[in-house]
Order: structure tokens, then sequence, then C-alpha cells
């Protein structure tokens, strides 16, 4: 009898989380560890967390969700800047160990690929990710397909250099997006209104006493929803941020949907509107052509565990 259930891994720099997937795109169990920082460590987390899995139900196929640059073969990791490999022969390795097959993709891709086939992006022909969190990853689908670039790289649109001159990034450059709009630049802003408008917070500011090491973004947000005004200043300029950069993603890409995914999406009822209202101003030909509908995800933390899953059971 064919066996209908395959494992999701999302790889991420912090956890490794493994999950059970039946062909509706359900997680059946998971299991899950700290990311080891060496290559080896790394790949014994793997096996064991997806071992603890194939104990206790029969799978057929593997999938990899990977924070980094799979090469186009979909079989090493070229780089991954929160991870071990470089230029690292993965599915082989893991496949190996494991005495399954093996396929790679990056996380966005594989987040993408879910929405599409269960969540938010079900049934659009080109459809866009972005995920927000730390920073941001783009997930692009042409044609009900996931785009990966001649390269395997694309798309890579958290640095979009948005601002010449603009806040540095540790990629080396300056302006990013990511820089403008993720949890890290909330934080970034808050930090910088705080300096600007002494006085003006008070949740915050209590929260943070002062210390501007202490400002994250959840901290932010959540500042924001109790009507903190500086902390809703912040949020209003990532929303500002946010839709200038999917202006410019839609005159690249023209997408139907756009799926906003990540940590940073949990606090959408802040943001997303002035983000729609922005993006509706500076695209091209605004008024003049259609727009893409923009929402948020729907399998949240397990859509790249689910579309690596789901990709390992197409392949089979
Ligand atoms: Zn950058």
């Amino acid at each position: 009898m064919r066996v209908e259930t395959t494992i999701g891994v999302d790889i991420g720099g912090t956890s490794v989380r493994a999950g059970v997937v039946d062909r509706y795109g359900t997680v059946l169990d998971t299991a899950r560890a700290p990311t080891p920082t060496g290559e080896a460590a790394l790949e014994e987390a793997i096996a064991t967390a997806v071992g603890t899995l194939a104990a206790r139900h029969r799978v057929s196929a593997v999938g990899l969700a990977v924070a980094g640059f799979v090469a186009t073969d979909r079989r090493s990791v070229m780089f991954a800047p929160h991870l071990a490999w470089r230029e690292t022969p993965v599915a082989d390795r893991i496949s190996e160990r494991l005495g399954l097959p093996v396929v790679l993709e990056h996380d966005a891709n594989a987040a993408v690929f879910a929405e599409h086939r269960f969540g938010a992006a079900r049934g659009a022909g080109v459809a866009l990710l972005v995920a927000i969190g730390t920073g941001i990853g783009g997930g692009l689908l042409l044609d009900g397909k996931v785009f990966r670039g001649a390269y395997g790289v694309a798309p890579e649109l958290g640095h979009l250099s948005l601002v010449p001159g603009g806040r540095p990034c540790p990629c080396g450059k300056n302006g990013c997006w990511e820089r403008y709009c993720s949890g890290t630049a909330l934080a970034t802003t808050a930090v910088e209104l705080l300096a600007r408008h002494p006085g003006r917070s008070t949740v915050l500011d209590r929260e943070v006493a002062g210390d501007k090491r202490a400002v994250t973004g959840r901290k932010v947000a959540a500042a924001a929803k109790d009507g903190d005004p500086l902390a809703q200043l912040a949020m209003g300029e990532l929303a500002t941020w946010l839709g200038e950069g999917l202006a410019l993603a839609a005159d690249i890409y023209d997408p139907e949907i756009v799926v906003i995914a990540g940590g940073v999406s949990e606090s959408a009822t802040l943001f997303l509107d002035d983000a729609r209202e922005h993006y509706k101003k500076r695209i091209t030909g605004a008024g003049y052509r259609p727009l893409a509908r923009i929402r948020t995800a729907q399998l949240g933390d397990d859509a790249a565990l689910v579309g690596a899953a789901t990709l390992a059971a197409d392949q089979r």
C-alpha cells in the first residue's frame, strides 16, 4: 500500500522542527530541537528528529526547508547565514543516514508552496510570500510553480536597497528593505523615535526603563496594541515601508496574491490596512490596474514544514 505521509523539517537559525504531514497538509505529529552550531551536530539533530517521528509513523520521504541558498539541483545548500553549511551536499547526506528519499527547498519557497496548496494563496497563478520576522524572506510562485531563479537564489527581497545611504545592514549594504520592515526594524525605529520625542511614549518607556537595548520588535508591537502613541508611530513607519517594498515587488512580479507571513504578521491588524493604503498609492499606474490581494498567512509557523513535506510527497 502506498504510504501517504511524509516528514517536513523546518531548519532555522534557532530551531529544527520536524513534522509528519498527510496529503491534506495536516501536521499529525512534531518533534523539535534547538539548532546546533556545527555541521555534524546539525545533521545529527535533523536525523534524530526525523528518526523519532519515523519510529511512530510510516513515512515515505523527507523534505528539508532551509533558511539559506539551495543549489538549482536542490541537493546541496550553497550558503546559509545562520547555519553551518557551506556548499554542502545536505540532501544526500541526510538521505544516506535515514534511508529515505530527501528533497531540499528554501524555507520561504516551501512556505509559499504550502500556502498555495492549502492556505492563503490557494488558486493564485502568481503569488508572492513575504515572511517578516528578524529580517524578510521572500517566496514566489509563477504559474503555480515555485520560482527559484537561474541559480536558486530568487527572490531575495529583504536586501533590496530601498533607501540609498540608509541604515547599515549586516549584508554589507545600506538601506535594505528589511532594515525598515522587520521585527528588528521596528525596534530600531522605536529607539530613534524615543530619542527624538522624549516623554512621548508611556507603555514602551516603562517596559524598557530607558535601556534601548531592551527594545524589541515584540515589545513595540505589544505597546502599540496597548495604545502607546510612539509604538504606534513606529508601527506606522513599518506599514509605510511594507507598502513601499510591496509596490516595488509588484512592479516586478505583478502578483495576484501577496501573503504576509512570519512572526511580525501576528500583529497584522496594527499595520496591514495602512500598508495596503500606501501600496495602492505607490504602485506604478495606481488606479488603472488590478491590485494584488494582500492577506496574512493561514498556516502560520507550520508553512515551511508542510511545504517541504508536500514537495517531498510530490516527488515520490
Ligand atoms: Zn541587506
